[in-house]
C-alpha cells in the first residue's frame, strides 16, 4: 500500500473524575486521532502524548511537528509491503516514540482491515485469548477514606487488580490501610511515576510486608542502574514503565536486574512492531509483561487489547472499561467490563472498532488533512532558516 492521505483530529473528551498522579492532575483527555487512508480502506490510531512534558518529553505539539515534518515525509509515495516496514523506515529518526506509534499503529490497523482479519491475528496473538483480564488504576485520592471507597467500588465492578498511584508521604500508611481493608486475596500494586530516590529505600522496604504484586517505576524516569540497586534491597518486584522505550532498554534492564516485570505501553515504545520485540525478548528471559494504559479512548484501548493477546502478557492490564474514565467514549459501543473482570477483544476486521462520526465531530476541536503536497514547515515564520 501507499499512504494517500492522513487525517489528524485533536479530540478532547471530558473525564468522569479528575485523575491525579505524582506528576499532575488531568480533567480532560486530549489526544491526536490519526486516520490513514489508502485504496478506500481506513486505519485508526491515537497518540498517547500529554499536553505537558511531565510524563515524558513528548507533547501534543511535538507529536504534530514530528508527524508532519519528519515521519510522514518519509512515508509519502513509499510502497509499504507489510506493517513492520513503517518501524524500519522511521528507524533513523531518533526517539519521538509516541509520534512514531501514532502512524505505525494506524498502518497496522489498515493492513488488518485490508485483509479483513482482526489485528490480533496479524500480530500473532494467541487465539485462545478472546478476553483480557483487566485491572484498574486509582489516582492519588484526597484521603485514605476516599482510596478505600474507590477500591470498594472497583472491586464491586469486578476489576481483577488495583493499581494505586503513590508519592512520598502518601504511600506506606495508605497502602497498609488498603491491604487491611480489602484482605489478602485482592491483587494490589503501586505506581510511583518516578517520585522516589535511593535515599527512600528504608521507606520502600516497609512495603515488603504488604504482598504487592509490584512497585512500578519508583525511581527516575530514565534510570536503570539505581533501579537495579533498589531491586536488590526490596522484596517487592520492581516493574519498569517510563524507563523502557526500546528493546535495548528492556534487554539491559532485565540483564542487570533492574526489573522483574515490564509494563509495555504500545504508544510509548513506537508501536506494535517494537512492542512485540520487547514482549518476546522478555518472554525468552522469563520476565512477564502487562499492557499499561494512558487513558486512551476506545481506539487506543482496542489496539492495547489486541496486543495483549500475545502469550507473554501474563498479568492484568490497565485497559479498563470506557466508563472508568469517560462520560462518553469515541467508539460505539463502548468497552464494558465482563462479569469476570475482563474486556472482550473485538473480533471485527482491524482493531474492530471505529470512531463514531457524530462523536468525533462533537469532540474534535481541530481537523486537518495531510497529503504529500502538505508543506513542511521546519522553521517558524520570521526565524532564519539556519536557526
Ligand atoms: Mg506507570
Amino acid at each position: 500500500m501507499k499512504i494517500e492521505r492522513v487525517h489528524l483530529d485533536f479530540v478532547e473528551l471530558p473525564l468522569t473524575d479528575p485523575f491525579e498522579t505524582s506528576v499532575g492532575v488531568s480533567t480532560v483527555k486530549q489526544a491526536w486521532l490519526l486516520t490513514v487512508l489508502a485504496d478506500g480502506v481506513h486505519g485508526y490510531a491515537e497518540s498517547v502524548a500529554d499536553p505537558d512534558p511531565h510524563w515524558n518529553e513528548e507533547t501534543h505539539a511535538t507529536v504534530y511537528f514530528a508527524l508532519k515534518n519528519h515521519l510522514l515525509p518519509r512515508l509519502w509515495g513509499r510502497e509499504i509491503e507489510k506493517p513492520e516496514d513503517v518501524a524500519q523506515v522511521l528507524g533513523p529518526i531518533r526517539a519521538n516514540f509516541m509520534a512514531k506509534a501514532t502512524i505505525e499503529m494506524a498502518v497496522w490497523d489498515w493492513f488488518a482491515r485490508a485483509q479483513e482479519v482482526p489485528l490480533w491475528k496479524l500480530l500473532g496473538g494467541d487465539p485462545a485469548k478472546t478476553r483480557i483480564p483487566v485491572g484498574v488504576s486509582i489516582g492519588i485520592q484526597p484521603t485514605t477514606k476516599d482510596l478505600l471507597q474507590a477500591a470498594d467500588q472497583f472491586i464491586r465492578l469486578g476489576y481483577r487488580r488495583l493499581k494505586v498511584k503513590i508519592k512520598p508521604g502518601l504511600d506506606v500508611e495508605r497502602l497498609t490501610a488498603l491491604r487491611q481493608h480489602v484482605g489478602p486475596s485482592v491483587k494490589i500494586m503501586a505506581d510511583a511515576n518516578s517520585a522516589y530516590r535511593l535515599e527512600d529505600i528504608p521507606n520502600l522496604q516497609t512495603l515488603d510486608d504488604l504482598d504487592l504484586m509490584m512497585l512500578e517505576q519508583p525511581l527516575s524516569h530514565d534510570d536503570l542502574i539505581d533501579h537495579a540497586t533498589l531491586a536488590r534491597a526490596i522484596k517487592t518486584p520492581v516493574c519498569l514503565d517510563e524507563a523502557i522505550r526500546t528493546p535495548d532498554d528492556a534487554r539491559k534492564a532485565i540483564d542487570i536486574g533492574a526489573c522483574r516485570i515490564i509494563n509495555i505501553k504500545v504508544g510509548r515504545v513506537g508501536g506494535h512492531t517494537m512492542a512485540r520485540v520487547i514482549h518476546t525478548m522478555a518472554e525468552e528471559r522469563g520476565v512477564p509483561v502487562w499492557c499499561g494504559g494512558m487513558q486512551e479512548t476506545g481506539i487506543g484501548r482496542a489496539h492495547n487489547l489486541h496486543m495483549s493477546t500475545m502469550t507473554n502478557f501474563r498479568l492484568p492490564g490497565d485497559t479498563s472499561a470506557s466508563d472508568r474514565y469517560f462520560l462518553e467514549d469515541l467508539v460505539d459501543p463502548p468497552f464494558t467490563l465482563n462479569a469476570d473482570g475482563s474486556l472482550t477483544v473485538p473480533d471485527g476486521p482491524g482493531i474492530g472498532v471505529t470512531p463514531q462520526p457524530k462523536r468525533l465531530a462533537q469532540y474534535s476541536s481541530f481537523h486537518q488533512e495531510l497529503t504529500d503536497q502538505s508543506p513542511v514547515i521546519l522553521v517558524p515564520h520570521g526565524m532564519p532558516a539556519s536557526f
